[in-house]
């Protein structure tokens, strides 16, 4: 069973995934993770980002995958082939770099594959930008999970300090946010937006854990 929970930079996305696979028992996969480990692995190559053909044969070349930090079931560490990229992913640089590496065809083709031969192997909550469209069209719950832009770009400071990975400006942020969405939303290949039977859920005046509930109770219906 997929639920499958698709929506724009900082919604929240990650948080929920992982609690409701945390509750249900699923495993749970962040496709965003999968593109930054690219633009990183692109980056490190001296790879073009708008280089369609090399960056598809950075995506064919290496496998991603998800590791454990003991005792935690939810999978919070990143890898490309054998590096360990958790933190490296989550960079100014990586958020630049990662809407043209998303927007190149061949890199989406390429981690179409992998992300069905992971998530179809089981049980799992698959947060991403298209995985009610694109991804599991068939997934048993869709939804498309949003929040006001300044509300967003909070969250996103937050997150950073609890990371430990320092602090952000948040007007920096807000720009960034905005220029992400512009860029997913726009783009030709897979861009964002909501399934037609995608449940919408806004969650700028709702507490997370409510949002965590409403997902469980739609999965277990
Ligand atoms: O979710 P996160 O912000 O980590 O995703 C990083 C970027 O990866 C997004 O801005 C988007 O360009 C891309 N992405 C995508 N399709 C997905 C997941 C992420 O294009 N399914």
């Amino acid at each position: 069973m997929i639920v499958a929970i698709d929506g724009p930079s900082g919604a929240g996305k990650s948080t929920v995934a992982k609690a409701v696979a945390k509750e249900l028992g699923f495993s749970c996969l962040d496709t965003g993770a999968m593109y930054r480990a690219i633009a990183w692995r692109a980056l490190q190559d001296g790879v073009a980002l708008d280089d369609d053909e090399a960056l598809g044969q950075v995506s064919r070349r290496y496998d991603i995958s998800f590791g454990h930090v003991e005792g935690d079931p939810v999978p919070r560490r990143v890898f490309i082939g054998d590096v360990e990229v958790t933190d490296a992913i989550r960079t100014a640089e990586i958020d630049r770099a990662v809407s043209p590496v998303s927007a190149a065809p061949s890199v989406r083709a390429a981690l179409l594959d992998q992300q069905r031969r992971i998530g179809g192997a089981g049980n799992y909550v698959v947060e991403g930008r298209d995985i009610g469209t694109v991804v599991f069209p068939d997934a048993a719950v869709k939804v498309f999970l949003t929040a006001s832009d300044e509300e967003r770009a909070h969250r996103r400071v937050r997150q950073n300090v609890d990371r430990g990975i320092g602090s952000i400006d948040y007007e920096e942020v807000l720009a960034d946010l905005r220029r992400r969405d512009a860029a997913d939303s726009s783009r030709a290949t897979a861009p964002l937006r909501a399934a037609e039977d995608a449940v919408r859920i806004d969650s700028t005046s709702h507490y997370i854990e409510e949002v965590i509930d409403q997902i469980c109770e739609l999965a277990r219906e």
